[in-house]
């Protein structure tokens, strides 16, 4: 099986930039691709993110797809922009959690890396910091990546390098991979479109800063402990 190209799906939020980041040191820039998705999310401005940091790295394929059909299917808070953020009472699952998302993602994404002879595709979930979404599960990928198997014939393999890491854990993988300050300025993570360090308001960006805190707390001390 040949891997020596990557698909990563960019949304231009912390996680997936940080994917982008580690691809292009795994596989060399010029055999990484992206692609980013429109569908109707509360800020437009994710697209615009993404085409810039895709630049930024260098990503000279970086294709983004519009399901701008996807929010007439669904109700949820994202894409909904009058739904307020957060949790309904007695609900299991935040309702910014849009149903199918990363199936539908992760189905797209394959189909056109076969068409350009990629098998391998990267995408930034995380099961650590679970906030209630079921498809950032790794069983949810494996099962996922079987099935995209059968589906194609075609020996596709999903990377999440980020499964296992906790928030904090992530930003110290940007930091090894020279992309800190990058993220930490340039991502969009936050529900009410403010790049960076965000809102400080919405789940996302409560979720960020504290992995952030947390790493800068941790890095502080092994500076200090180095000398
Ligand atoms: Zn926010």
């Amino acid at each position: 099986m040949k891997t020596d190209r990557v698909l990563v799906i960019l949304s231009g939020g912390q996680d997936s930039t940080t994917c982008l980041a580690k691809a292009c040191r795994d596989y060399g820039t010029e055999n990484v691709s992206a692609i980013t998705f429109f569908y109707g999310q509360r800020h437009s401005l994710e697209v615009e993110v993404a085409e810039r940091l895709a630049r930024h790295f260098g990503i000279a394929d970086h294709k983004v797809v519009s399901l701008d059909w996807y929010a007439s299917l669904t109700t949820n808070a994202l894409l909904n922009h009058t739904q307020p953020i957060g949790k309904d009472a007695g609900a299991s699952c935040p309702n910014t959690v849009v149903d199918g998302r990363n199936l539908l993602f992760l189905l797209i994404a394959a189909i056109h890396a076969k068409s350009k002879g990629i098998h391998d595709l990267m995408i930034g979930v995380s099961e650590t910091d679970f906030s209630g979404y079921p498809d950032c599960r790794d069983v949810f990928v494996k099962s996922c990546n079987v099935t995209l198997n059968l589906a194609m014939d075609y020996e596709f393999r999903i990377l999440t390098p980020l499964m296992d890491l906790s928030k904090a854990e992530t930003w110290e993988l940007a930091d090894e991979l020279g992309a800190f300050d990058l993220i930490r300025e340039q991502t969009l993570t936050c529900y009410n479109g403010i790049i960076g360090s965000g809102c400080g308001e919405c789940p996302s960006c409560r979720l960020r800063e504290k992995g952030l805190r947390e790493y800068l707390a941790r890095r502080t001390k092994g500076a200090g402990e180095a000398k």
